[in-house]
């Protein structure tokens, strides 16, 4: 007589799980870019052995989805589009850092604003290389909104202003998308940053306002291809704004009109107290990619603890609305030495081992 099989068969679930965006750049390729002009055209086969070499790596760690690792963004995640524009200058915004270093961006001089570059034409490179998914970070519209003087430029106003940029961050997402972007990132480091400025909020709540302008020029369905990145900075395994709540933050950026927010969490003192607020806040139309590594941390996480992470934001999360994600990229700023190619790599696959564990288990118990 044959015996019943009675048990369910767990079935694992996929959990989405994306980079960021920067990777340290190759040692040579940093020093050969101080040494002289960053868009000499004899720099162009490094920058393009960087990227062969960093989208290899980024396959080999078993990540779905991929990055050029931003080795084209010089000198930052924000800057990339403006740098080198005859209308800036060099003393802009001042981004002061917790251990007293600083990074500035430019200044505009004079009008029209216009970007000197647009991200998809990274993407046009990378997409050559890669066998996966590739997505693209570019820079928020709030961010570059900084660069137009507080004393205001004489036959050119700030209104003129914001609607060139607005014009001009649609472009590039427009141009992402269409190229195949898998997801379009907006860096939204200046959120968190906004509330240690402006305590009162009023600095946050302009910069959701002139962001959601930005999103409301798209479908919802362009909206599910569009996320929002918010840390609190990453540079020289220094951050800017780690010591603001989240309470403070995170009701308005979830009042953003994009489909996906990738949410530094790993390196948060209190993560309940941040997912608690997240549960309050999500729509049914968001998903949320919690990070799950610490970029400036040295350690490396293990699978398991990613695993744990993603579990416990699953008891917040609904899972259908769950990914992960790293906390930051790995290299913001295009200088910074401070994390090893190797380090960032391991991380990463550390990211894709434990979120392929979590999902498994939290398959097994459904
Ligand atoms: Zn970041």
């Amino acid at each position: 007589m044959r015996k019943a099989v009675n048990m369910a068969t767990p079935t694992p679930i996929t959990i989405p799980t994306e980079p960021i965006g920067s990777i340290p750049r190759p040692l040579d390729l940093i020093e050969r870019v101080a040494r002289g002009d960053s868009e000499d055209p004899d720099l162009a086969p490094l920058y393009e052995d960087a990227i062969r070499d960093t989208i290899e790596r980024f396959e080999a760690t078993g990540s779905p989805v991929v990055t050029d690792g931003e080795q084209r963004k010089y000198h930052n995640f924000a800057t990339y589009c403006v740098h080198g524009l005859p209308n800036t200058a060099p003393d802009g915004f001042k981004i002061a850092f917790s251990d007293g270093h600083t990074r500035r961006m430019s200044r505009l001089t004079r009008g029209p604003f216009r970007y000197r570059r647009y991200a998809d034409c990274y993407l046009d490179v990378a997409m050559r290389y890669a066998h996966v998914p590739v997505k693209q970070a570019v820079i928020s519209p709030s961010a570059l909104s900084l660069m137009y003087p507080a004393e205001r430029i004489p036959d050119y106003s700030r209104e003129q202003f914001i609607d060139d940029l607005l014009s001009e961050h649609e472009i590039e997402i427009r141009r992402c998308l269409k190229k195949g972007a898998h997801k379009v990132q907006v860096d939204f480091t200046e959120g968190r940053l906004a509330v240690k400025i402006d305590p009162s909020g009023h600095l946050l709540n302009s910069f959701i306002d002139l962001n959601n302008l930005a999103l409301s020029r798209f479908s919802p369905a362009e909206r599910r291809r569009i996320g929002v990145h918010t840390c609190p900075g990453s540079d020289l395994d220094s951050t800017h704004s780690a010591d603001v709540d989240y309470a403070e933050l995170l009701p308005s950026l979830l009042e953003l009109k994009a489909g996906n927010f990738y949410i530094a969490l790993a390196g948060e003192q209190d993560r309940r107290h941040a997912l608690t607020i997240i549960r309050k806040y999500l729509k049914p139309d968001q998903r949320i990619f919690v990070g799950v590594i610490a970029p400036i941390d040295p350690h490396i996480e293990t699978p398991e603890e990613v695993r744990d992470r993603v579990v416990e934001a699953s008891e917040y999360i609904p899972i259908e609305q769950l990914g992960t994600t790293d906390d930051c990229g790995f290299s913001p700023f295009s200088d910074d030495t401070s994390t090893s190619r190797d380090t960032a790599f391991a991380k990463i696959q550390a990211r894709v081992l434990g979120t392929t564990l979590a999902g498994t288990l939290i398959g097994a118990h459904q």
